[in-house]
């Protein structure tokens, strides 16, 4: 992304469209950003502009754009879809139309997909993973394209090279909750967002297993008593428990995970 030229450690990005990117919020310079392409801009930040997500967003140390789809459709009415081509059901959006919101979305940022992903939320995408979050923390900002209707004209998301990505094996009616969980996931990744960073590396999907149980106060509770070892302020101890959990867990409810760990650690 072309970096602001200010020297101070916040920065109010240049809009691209005055009065639609621009938003109250500081932007901290270099700030990690998602530019979300939806005829529901209104859908975000939505529950990302609460807890952790949220005063991070508030602080800058994540940024947000939502792009409308809507003024970039074509005529009086703005019509961004039109009817598959071959007959069927529903209504398909215009690669004409996608394509100058992703060429606004693609301005200021950098070419390199590694850098920038650009990608549809789509099921039939590849599975989105703890993987994919990390790596899409690990660039400098993330464009989405948030699909409706039947979807997206083929022809753009080609030209484009688009990736597809997709929230899990289930048809939602739009991207605009893919998108936010998958940004939730990728947010909290980010320097700064969680409090406790430790605690990223230790829960599920990290080290390949399910996290172990948890327990809080009181110590019993309709007769149900927490395990000692976890009141025996033996650290060891608590460690090897909540390894052997993790592992009991993930071997009952994920022979899928649980094959993949096995190999990784012979
Ligand atoms: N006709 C399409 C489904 C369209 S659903 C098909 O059969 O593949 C409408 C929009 O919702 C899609 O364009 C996509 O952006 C979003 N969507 C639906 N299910 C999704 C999922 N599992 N993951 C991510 N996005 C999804």
């Amino acid at each position: 992304m072309d970096r602001p030229k200010s020297h101070g450690r916040l920065s109010i990005s240049a809009s691209l469209r005055p009065g639609e990117l621009m938003t109250d919020r500081p932007r901290l310079k270099g700030a990690w950003t998602a530019r979300i392409i939806t005829l529901f801009p209104d859908a975000f930040p939505g529950i990302l502009g609460l807890s952790l997500t949220g005063k991070a967003l508030d602080q800058g140390l994540w940024a947000l754009d939502p792009i409308d789809l809507r003024p970039f459709g074509e005529g009086k009415h703005r019509n961004v879809d039109d009817t598959p081509a071959g007959g069927g059901a529903g209504m398909v959006l215009r690669a004409d139309v996608v394509a100058k919101a992703l060429d606004q979305a693609a301005l200021g940022t950098p070419g390199d997909r590694s850098r920038w992903p650009v990608i549809y939320v789509s099921p039939r995408g590849a599975p989105f993973t703890q993987a994919t979050a990390r790596r899409f923390a690990a660039a400098d900002g993330l464009t989405v394209l948030c699909g409706r209707f039947e979807g997206v004209d083929e022809r753009v998301l080609e030209e484009y090279g688009v990736e597809e990505v997709s929230l899990g094996d289930f048809v939602l009616t739009g991207g605009e909750i893919a998108a936010e969980a998958m940004l939730d996931a990728t947010v909290r990744l980010l320097p700064g967002v969680l409090g406790n960073a430790a605690s990223t590396e230790e829960e599920s999907h990290s080290g390949g297993l399910l996290e172990h149980p948890h327990y809080t106060r009181p110590a019993e509770w309709r007769g149900r008593a927490i395990p000692e070892v976890l009141l025996s302020g033996n650290h060891g101890a608590v460690e090897r428990w909540r390894r052997e959990m993790a592992e009991r867990l993930t071997e009952a409810r994920r022979p899928d995970l649980w094959a993949a760990y096995r190999r990784g650690t012979d």
